[in-house]
């Protein structure tokens, strides 16, 4: 049979999946020699078999009555015994840290004839009928569901009786009288009278605690904050120690360094004569730790060292809870201290630099999300105290974004071609506002949560978003919003929005760069941008060096290419040709599709070759040295073309004036079109029905790398062919572009090698990657369409229209779009990888799909062996970061 008892004695900081983190850390205090409150724990184990069967399992009762009993002898009084009670705290403790989400209860032991034994122990009659009303309070709201304003106003109306507004003022007959009330407030509303057996108030508190692990607030922040439904929270079971006993004891909190910097030092409040709960509700105004030293300077003295054995003990920073009760130190609680992102990677180098922990280990304590959070644009701190502050909403997606506001997609777009920044307000938004979501600098929405259409296509594109902001009614007709207080925001009024806060300001709050991001590009060295920058620079250099797996960028022209470089790219793992199509150059693709034979195609290709080739050159200039991945174009051609519905209406409108290019468009138009773009003529496809179209593009690389080495430089092309999903396409593609390559070579007398591969991104091509392999030297696994081809998903379509429903039921926990689904598309990629290095030992592998700068995804990467992940030139800081730490994670295990 399990043991679903633990006393602290018996657990360590390592138990936490079964003690949960409160009970793990009290056990590892515990063993440490600490002051801690004895007491022992019930497995989140039993409360898993609670909340499936309905009943506790066989066996917990004895087994938590020999672990009271030993308890009752350790502490030489028994629970709830008439003369000198043992009372004790019950309390709830997850895996993960869920604050004030589940229940709590203080003082079981309680009652009637104890209550005496209490006053008589303590010497003070009024601290035992407050103990004993908190009791019936807490007891009363938590494990019998009555309102806790019930309660609440019955404080009041003796404080009213009394004429005073202070707690401080009621005295022992005041409390005493409460006990009367509150004892009939429970008879009132459960029909019942307060339990007074001891045993029984602690077997029901610690089933109130487990059940509170399905109270709707706790599944609420679970699905917030990504915590399984399933692991059950423990309960402890503790000795009573209290704060209230006068003012020689207290009870207060503390970090062994500063949450927000990471600076050594006093960190901390102190609340005298009072209980845990008390600093929680903010009743009196707590006091800065550092007047301890004055209040009570052996407990100060004693709180200091053991900060230090617990930092020395954790290598790390902890927070830490504590009670003084009549001058004796207590420790409740301790458990590694949440920080923020600058704080995490200054700590990491503190504890590197005191010999805590080695470098690898300070490469773990910080992440790739903490970096990006760092990279991000933000608001100038000594400004922000003079900013017009309107609302908040949540923070959907991080940074800072000025601009005026706009209410409709076609504003934004229009504005943003003007060169304006705008906002983009919505109540909510729908797929048909993505054109406006891209020309916006940032999105702000009145409805939605962290996972609504806004905040996930918001974050998917790095765009400042604040969604949610309820005080806020958007009037979309009218063009204004209204805030908090009638304020009326009209279009064309300028708004300021932090996506890392979620606040939302009036008017224009000057926005700065962020001195990592100085760093990175350059315009700042490590030993100039202060700590904070000094530990990014440390801890990235250690990363590169422990990486297995280089770092490419996703880019398409030189300037991105420069860029991407300085953030550290070790070449281009995806330059999509496509985007060289755009703008001016659009009309020449025009002139490609209505090509009529053979004669106006090859000049609308000619026309279009040489552009190519000087984008080429300029992105191996920017690469020298380095390898650059170029697809070939991939979209299908009608998307170079004008909208048919609008050129329709156009002819229509001219009637016999129209325009005789208008109506050979538009039959080009309606040619092309197609019900499901995402699968149709686009990729491979393209290269095998156009004739010319791959070559031209092979021709333009082969001569800008010809002219490139005739320059001195050093390019290192690599033609990469998309959407394959047979060997036999790869290998008719691959003939032509060999022969095309050996043309160049001859007429311009420079031989440029150049590696010939493929994308990965459909199944079929991950299924006979071991054929494909035979004709392609390279492999770049695209997950875009990987994830979109494998969960038949066009992305397009599901994220707006159920994905958050989606992450609701928790079907995922977090978008396959986002993050890799391991399960099914990683599993082709293990296929494809095991299959195809079968094939070409050498094959190069690398992942060129967003994933590729996703923390989580960089992980799965390293794992099934790529040499390089490729991705948006931002992301490289963070893939590199990641890079590293996966390979610190796998050597270390
Ligand atoms: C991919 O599919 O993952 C990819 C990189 O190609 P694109 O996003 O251009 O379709
Ligand atoms: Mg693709």
């Amino acid at each position: 049979m399990p043991k679903f008892v633990f006393d602290f004695t018996e657990g360590n900081k390592d138990l936490k999946d079964l003690l949960g983190g409160k009970g793990a850390n009290l056990a590892e205090m515990t063993n440490l020699g600490l002051p801690v409150p004895p007491g022992f724990t019930i497995t989140t184990e039993a409360c898993r078999h609670y909340l499936e069967h309905g009943s506790l399992p066989e066996g917990l009762g004895d087994e938590v009555n020999r672990h009271l009993a030993a308890l009752e002898q350790r502490m030489g009084k028994r629970l709830g015994e008439p003369g000198d009670p043992l009372l004790v705290s019950v309390r709830s403790g997850a895996k993960f840290s869920m604050p004030g989400m589940m229940e709590t209860v203080l003082n079981i032991g309680l009652n009637d004839e104890s209550v005496h034994g209490l006053a008589a122990q303590a010497g003070d009659e009024r601290f035992a009928w407050d103990s004993y009303r908190r009791l019936i309070q807490m007891f009363g709201k938590t494990v019998l569901d009555i309102d806790g304003d019930l309660f609440e106003d019955a404080i009041e109306a003796a404080k009213d009786a009394k004429g005073t507004k202070d707690d401080g003022d009621l005295d022992a007959a005041d409390f005493r009288a409460l006990v009367g009330r509150f004892k009939e407030i429970v008879r009132e509303h459960t029909g019942r009278d307060f339990p007074t057996d001891p045993r029984e108030q602690m077997d029901l508190a610690v089933k109130a605690v487990f059940d509170s692990w399905n109270a709707d607030r706790a599944i609420l922040y679970r699905r917030q904050e990504r915590i399984p439904a399933d692991v059950g929270t423990a309960v402890n079971i503790c000795s009573m120690v209290f704060g209230n006993l006068g003012m020689d004891s207290g009870t207060g909190v503390a970090f062994t360094r500063d949450p927000a910097s990471g600076q050594q030092g006093i960190y901390g409040d102190y609340l005298q004569n009072a209980q845990g709960e008390d600093v929680v509700a903010g009743i009196r105004n707590t006091v800065a730790l550092i007047e301890l030293e004055r209040i009570d300077k052996a407990s100060y003295d004693r709180l200091l060292e053991i900060m230090e054995t617990l930092e020395n003990h954790y290598l790390d920073m902890c927070d830490i809870e504590f009670t003084i009760e009549r001058g004796k130190l207590w420790m409740l609680q301790t458990r590694v201290g949440k920080r923020t992102a600058a704080a995490a990677f200054r700590i990491a180098c503190q504890l590197l630099d005191q010999g805590l922990i080695d470098a690898d280990e300070a490469a773990t304590r910080v992440t790739g999300d903490q970096l990006a959070q760092l990279m991000f644009p933000r608001f100038d701190e000594a400004r922000l105290a003079d900013a017009r502050r309107l609302t908040k909403g949540m923070n959907a997606s991080p940074g800072a974004a000025v601009g005026k506001a706009v209410f409709t997609t076609e504003a934004a777009v229009r504005a943003a071609a003007e060169g304006e920044d705008v906002i983009l307000v919505r109540r909510e938004t729908n797929p048909d506002d993505l054109a406006g979501m891209v020309a916006a600098r940032g999105v702000l929405t009145s409805r939605g949560g962290k996972t609504s259409h806004a905040a996930v296509v918001a974050r998917g594109m790095g765009k400042t978003c604040v969604c949610g902001a309820e005080e806020l009614d958007v009037d979309v007709k009218g063009r204004r919003f209204t805030g908090p207080g009638g304020v009326v925001v009209n279009e064309g009024d300028v708004v300021s929005i932090d996506g890392t806060s979620g606040e939302v300001y009036l008017g224009e709050v000057p926005v700065e760069d962020s001195p990592v991001v100085l760093y990175f590009e350059g315009r700042l060295t490590d030993s100039e941008g202060g700590e904070l920058v000094q530990a990014v620079h440390r801890l990235m250099r250690h990363a590169d060096e422990r990486a297995g797996m280089t770092v490419r960028a996703n880019a398409d022209n030189a300037e991105d290419s420069a860029r991407a470089r300085r953030f550290g790219a070790q070449g281009i793992g995806l330059c999509r040709t496509e985007h060289m199509f755009l703008g001016d150059r659009r009309q020449l693709v025009e002139k490609l599709i209505l090509a009529g034979d053979a004669e106006e195609r090859t000049a609308a290709l000619d026309a279009l070759e040489p552009l190519q080739r000087s984008d080429f050159e300029g992105i191996f200039e920017a690469m020298d040295g380095l390898p650059v991945t170029i697809r070939l174009i991939d979209p299908p051609l009608h998307e170079f073309l004008p909208d048919m519905t609008e050129l329709a209406v156009k002819i229509a409108l001219a009637g016999d004036g129209a325009d005789p290019q208008d109506r050979r468009l538009l039959e080009a138009v309606r040619r092309l079109h197609e019900q499901n773009p995402m699968l149709g003529l686009r990729g491979v496809r393209l290269g095998l029905v156009i004739p010319g179209l791959f070559s031209m593009q092979v021709r333009a690389i082969a001569e800008a790398a010809a002219h490139r080495r005739a320059a001195g430089g050093d390019p290192r092309p690599e033609i990469m062919i998309p959407l394959v999903g047979a060997v036999q396409e790869l290998e008719a593609i691959r003939e032509e572009a060999k022969g095309v390559l050996a043309e160049v070579a001859e007429a311009s007398g420079v031989d440029v090698p150049a590696l010939i591969g493929t994308m990965i991104e459909l199944p079929r091509a991950a299924l006979t990657a071991g054929q494909i392999a035979e004709a392609a030297e390279f492999f770049s696994f695209g997950t875009n369409d990987l994830t979109q081809t494998t969960w038949g998903f066009s992305r397009d379509d599901v994220e707006a229209a159920f994905f958050s429903r989606y992450l609701d039921l928790g079907i995922f926990g977090v978008s396959p779009f986002e993050t890799l689904d391991r399960e099914g598309v990683g599993r082709l990629i293990r296929i494809a990888v095991e299959e195809g290095r079968r094939t070409r030992p050498d094959l190069k592998l690398g992942i060129c799909g967003e994933h590729g700068g996703d923390p989580d995804s960089v992980h799965f990467c390293h794992e099934v062996g790529l040499d390089y992940v490729s991705c948006s030139p931002f992301r490289i800081p963070v893939a590199r970061l990641e890079a590293g730490r996966a390979a610190i994670a796998a050597a270390t295990g």
